[in-house]
């Protein structure tokens, strides 16, 4: 089992999420530090140092090869109203509301939002003028809370100084 680790960064694994049964290690840490991380050696020197558990667990040329396989993206939080434009158009998920990932939650906001978009369907016998304008109204409350409690969580866990602090999963 890995462990949470504190600073420079937190590796948070999840079992099975792309569903082979394997792990995804998602590692976050201010981008001076991914920047400074140029050569395999001086990722294992880091793994070492902050993670060293993992490097088993893992295998260092797994991780090497992973690790330098993909770029780090920042984080984004994402807060916009209202959702739609009139009876045409509307946007569900993280293009509307994206939230850092400390609540485990975007999804679940996102399948939410089709949950509730069909029941307006099922409410306004289809009329897409009022069910995108309830949906909008109905929506944006909750999707701001859990954008809030995501960043708030975040800074609970104090896992870096910086909000803007990019991830990498592997
Ligand atoms: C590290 C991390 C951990 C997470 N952990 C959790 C968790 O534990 N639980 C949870 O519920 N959520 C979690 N999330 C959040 C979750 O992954 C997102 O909320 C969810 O994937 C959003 O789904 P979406 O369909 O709205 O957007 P996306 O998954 O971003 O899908 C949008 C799609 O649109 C495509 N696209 C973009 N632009 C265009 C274009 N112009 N034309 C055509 N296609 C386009 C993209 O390629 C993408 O495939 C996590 C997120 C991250 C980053």
């Amino acid at each position: 089992m890995l462990k949470q680790h504190d600073l420079p960064g937190v590796v948070n694994s999840q079992k099975g999420r792309k569903g082979d049964k394997s792990w995804t290690v998602t590692l976050f840490m201010p981008q001076e530090i991914f920047d400074s991380l140029d050569t395999p050696s001086k990722l294992i020197d880091l793994f070492d140092i902050h993670y060293r558990d993992t490097i088993p667990l893992i295998g260092k040329e797994k991780l090497v090869k992973d690790f330098f396989a993909t770029k780090p993206s920042p984080m984004i939080s994402v807060k916009c109203s209202p959702y739609h434009v009139g009876s045409t158009c509307v946007i569900m998920g993280d293009a509307s509301h994206a939230i850092v990932p400390f609540y485990g939650q975007g999804m679940n906001a996102g399948l939410k939002d089709c949950f509730i978009f069909n029941q307006l369907l099922d409410k306004h016998d289809n009329d897409l003028g009022k069910v995108l304008q309830e949906f909008s109204q109905f929506r944006n409350p909750d999707a701001e809370a859990i954008c809030d409690l995501a960043m708030y969580n975040y800074i609970e866990l104090s896992i870096c100084s910086s909000l803007n602090m990019p991830y990498k999963s592997f």
